[in-house]
């Protein structure tokens, strides 16, 4: 589905994501983990091009839509193929980056209504099937500000899927939330899952990886150190100095 190819990102000399290549599969979960500072959001922000990388090569369904370095120099390729990347790749964050002035509603209406140009009652159609998918159908009159964290990241989920996206990023969807509330979004991604959406996650909850992963990468100075099915990364992993002292310090 996307193909990265020595994906690089720098920031003034430190080098957050050092040529990365990835391929991710239709349907596929895969769970990154690793130290903090080891480039794992600067990773999904650059596959969303939220950050313009410095080399490398995006592609999306076979399509070449990430900026392109060549020579040295680096431009935008055809701006239109970045923004229709954007609609195909839904993200969401650790803190939910709800819109505070607007209901919950106007919130998972807003990107069909303004990216997509849906009209009025196709888009209340589409954030009312994607907020009852989260189960927050009674809450899509009231204000983000009204809601617990676990159901303002539902609704963060809800927006990103109302734009019926082919890829969803998670970068550390729980991690603001308090630990009763964690267990709510995890199922909302699960569901997700089952659904065969295709989906990248960051986070530090093992148990979680294990369960959903089909693939768990390690990062670790912008680089993967290791990757592999659950049952084998934990396993191996085990064997591998770094990785274990990072689960460890995890339990
Ligand atoms: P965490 O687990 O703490 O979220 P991370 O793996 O997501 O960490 P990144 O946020 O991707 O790590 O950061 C990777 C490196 O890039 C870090 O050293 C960070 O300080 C640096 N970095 C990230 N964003 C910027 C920025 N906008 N400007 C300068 N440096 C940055
Ligand atoms: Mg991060």
């Amino acid at each position: 589905l996307i193909r990265l190819e020595g994906i690089t990102k720098r920031f003034k000399n430190l080098t957050a994501v050092d040529r990365i290549d990835l391929d991710v599969f239709p349907g596929e979960k895969l769970v990154i983990i690793g130290p903090s500072g080891s480039g794992k959001s600067t990773l999904l922000r650059s596959i969303n091009l939220l950050e313009e990388i410095d080399d490398g090569v995006i592609r999306f369904q076979g399509r070449e839509v990430g900026y392109v370095t060549s020579h040295g120099r680096r431009h935008l390729d055809r701006p239109p193929a970045v923004c229709a990347l954007r609609t195909e790749i839904g993200m969401v964050f650790q803190h939910f980056h709800l819109f505070p002035h607007m209901t919950v509603l106007g919130n998972v209406m807003e990107g069909p209504l303004t990216v997509r140009k849906m009209p009025q009652d196709e888009a209340r159609q589409v954030a009312t099937d994607m907020l009852s998918k989260v189960g927050l159908s009674d809450k899509r009159d009231v204000f983000p500000a009204t809601l617990s964290g676990g159901q303002k990241q539902r609704v963060a989920i809800a927006r990103a899927l109302a734009m019926r996206p082919k890829l969803m990023l998670f970068d550390e969807p729980t991690s603001a939330l308090d630990p009763e509330l964690v267990g709510e979004v995890f199922d909302t991604i699960h569901t997700l899952a089952d659904e065969g959406m295709t989906m990248i996650i960051v986070t530090h909850h093992m148990g979680f990886a294990r369960e959903l992963a089909d693939r768990v990468i390690f990062m670790e100075s912008g680089h993967f150190l290791a990757q592999g099915n659950p049952h084998e990364f934990f396993s191996v992993g085990q064997e591998n100095e770094r990785i274990r002292s990072f689960l460890n310090r995890l339990l």
